[in-house]
Order: C-alpha cells, then sequence, then structure tokens
C-alpha cells in the first residue's frame, strides 16, 4: 500500500467541511495549497496570516491527532525572493532569452547572494507552518520556460537550475529543521532528469502529470500524452531515490476539469482510470500519492452532492 495518501485543498476551504471529508480511514495525509499564479506572493502571505487563527488551529490539530501529516505545497518563489528588489540587485534575477535581468519568474541560480537570500527565507517560510510534517514543497514559478539564460546559467538545463535552487531551500530549512526534506516537483520544463547537477541528501522526488490524458490510464502505451509524462519516471526515481517519492496527481482536481474557471461542474471520478494508475505508482516504487482537490469546496457539495472522497480514499488503499 501506499505510505502516505492524501489530497490538497485551498488554505480558504479550511474547516469543518473538510475536516469530515478528510477523516476517512484510507487517507493520512494533507497538503494545504495556497493559489499560485501572479499572486503567489500575496496568496502565501494570506496563508500565513490564516494559520495563526483558531479555525485553522482546530482543523490542524483535529486531523494530526488523527494521525494526518499536514502540509503545505506552494508556488514560493516569488514570496522568497521579492520581485521589488530587482532595480537594487538586477544580478540576482533571471535573464531572458532577450539578455535582458527580469523579475517576471524565478532566479538565476548562478548568484551566489540570491542563493543566500533563498535559504534564508526558506529557513522562515518553514519556520511560519505550523505543524508541518518535516517535508517541504516550496515550488518555483508555475510557468514554462521561466529557466535564466545569463552566462553562468545558460548551461544549465531547466531542471538542473530548479534542483540548485532547492538544494539551496533545503540547506536553508536545515538550518533550523535539521530533519528537514524538499521536495523537487517534476513537471512541465523540469520533466528531465537534471544532467549537471546532484540532489541533496533530503531532496525527494515529486512527480506532477500536469500534460496527461486524466480519461486514461498513466501507464497506458497507447496514449501519447500519458506516455510522454510518465516516459521519465524510471530515470527520475532512479536520480532521486524512492524514498517520500510522491505523485501529484489530478485525480479528484475539479478545477482543471473545470478548465480552471466557474462554473462549477459535477466531477467523474474515473475508478478505473484511478484503480490502475494506483498499481502503476505501486508497481514503480512511489511512497506517497495525493491530488489536487480543488473547485470541491462547500458550495459543489451545495450543488452537486458530498465529492467522491470516499471511494477515491478506497482506491489510494489497495494493496495492488
Ligand atoms: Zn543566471
Amino acid at each position: 500500500m501506499l505510505t502516505q495518501r492524501g489530497l490538497l485543498i485551498y488554505p480558504e476551504e479550511v474547516g469543518p467541511y473538510w475536516r469530515d471529508l478528510l477523516l476517512d480511514p484510507g487517507l493520512n495525509l494533507v497538503g494545504i495549497h495556497p493559489a499560485g499564479g501572479v499572486d503567489a506572493a500575496r496568496s502565501l502571505e494570506r496563508l500565513l496570516e490564516f494559520v495563526q487563527t483558531p479555525p485553522f488551529w482546530d482543523f490542524a490539530h483535529r486531523l494530526t491527532r488523527a494521525g494526518f501529516s499536514l502540509e503545505y505545497e506552494m508556488h514560493a518563489m516569488s514570496w522568497l525572493v521579492p520581485r521589488d528588489l530587482l532595480a537594487a540587485r538586477p544580478d540576482w534575477f533571471r535573464m531572458n532569452r532577450q539578455g535582458e535581468r527580469v523579475n517576471d519568474f524565478n532566479l538565476c541560480p548562478s548568484n551566489p547572494d540570491a542563493l543566500a537570500v533563498l535559504g534564508r527565507r526558506a529557513a522562515e517560510l518553514a519556520s511560519h507552518l505550523p505543524g508541518s510534517s518535516n517535508r517541504f514543497f516550496f515550488w518555483l514559478d508555475d510557468v514554462k520556460d521561466a529557466a535564466c539564460h545569463c552566462p553562468r546559467c545558460r548551461h544549465l538545463t531547466p531542471s538542473d537550475q530548479a534542483l540548485i535552487l532547492t538544494n539551496q531551500m533545503l540547506r536553508g530549512v536545515r538550518t533550523m529543521n535539521p530533519a528537514a526534506k524538499m521536495s523537487y516537483l517534476a513537471y512541465q520544463d523540469t520533466l528531465p532528469v537534471p544532467v549537471n547537477v546532484t540532489p541533496d541528501s533530503g531532496v525527494f522526488l515529486e512527480f506532477a502529470p500536469i500534460g496527461r490524458d486524466s480519461s486514461r490510464p498513466i501507464g497506458d502505451p497507447g496514449c501519447p500524452q500519458n506516455a510522454r509524462e510518465a516516459a521519465p519516471i524510471d530515470a527520475l526515481l532512479s536520480f532521486f531515490g524512492k524514498e517520500d517519492s510522491q505523485v501529484l496527481e489530478y485525480w479528484i482536481d475539479n478545477s482543471r476539469f473545470c478548465n480552471w474557471r466557474r462554473p462549477l461542474k459535477r466531477l467523474n471520478l474515473d475508478l478505473a482510470v484511478l484503480h490502475a494508475d494506483v498499481r502503476f505508482c505501486l508497481e514503480k516504487g512511489f511512497s506517497a500519492a495525493t491530488s489536487f482537490a480543488c473547485f470541491l469546496g462547500e458550495d459543489y457539495a451545495n450543488e452537486f452532492g458530498p465529492p467522491p472522497v470516499q471511494a477515491y480514499a478506497r482506491a489510494l488503499s489497495q494493496n495492488d
């Protein structure tokens, strides 16, 4: 069985509704996921305020008492190294293909001062996340083609650059929590295995096949999208190791099925695909599996009835 089985919800939906749905014997992991995009820094700031309030404490205590791991998964780069530092320190930011330093996405991973700030801020962020397990998920920006093209970074692949930043964030967090681990998010441009950088001990693989076709099993070789997404899995697992390796899926991500736009639609959970996918995760040796569970809050339940969390949890708990 997968060691950890969970789902990711928005902080705005943290409360009794999700607490009761989550308290299913099949689940033991919850990730709080503030929205990304251009407002990622602001939504992370709001999360840091919310986690200091009694409604959040109640949610966190109830779930951790029931044996859940509480984690936080988010695009954190714009909070970690604030974008308004561009004028003072342009060299901290990435160089685009036109040779300009820009503060749109990510950083220059070859700049030692930028890395020092990144490590310090990652430690600060980790210290503000109450009840967290030792696994941290501070992702890069949620876009493609956002690598640095400066002379010192040019030879590094997007995966290399992501791993430099991931290693650095882990080093920072470990100054205050020596048991900390940090996820390397493999998806989009960072799906290929890094070439010129090796992971620090404590960096684990998180694989998110956002480009998959969810109507076919991920291991279906006859589905071109899924074959493409799944192709690097063996190499990734061998590079990062299987310990703590996690699949971050879209099985019950109703926001993806709604094309990230309202109105809400009814979620059609394809149990045959889900069972095949979980079997695939077990065969590959993944340790954990979780799924975004966005657009399934109380407004969803009012319109369509409760989301199929129980069936989802049962599928994740299968043994083979
Ligand atoms: Zn650079």
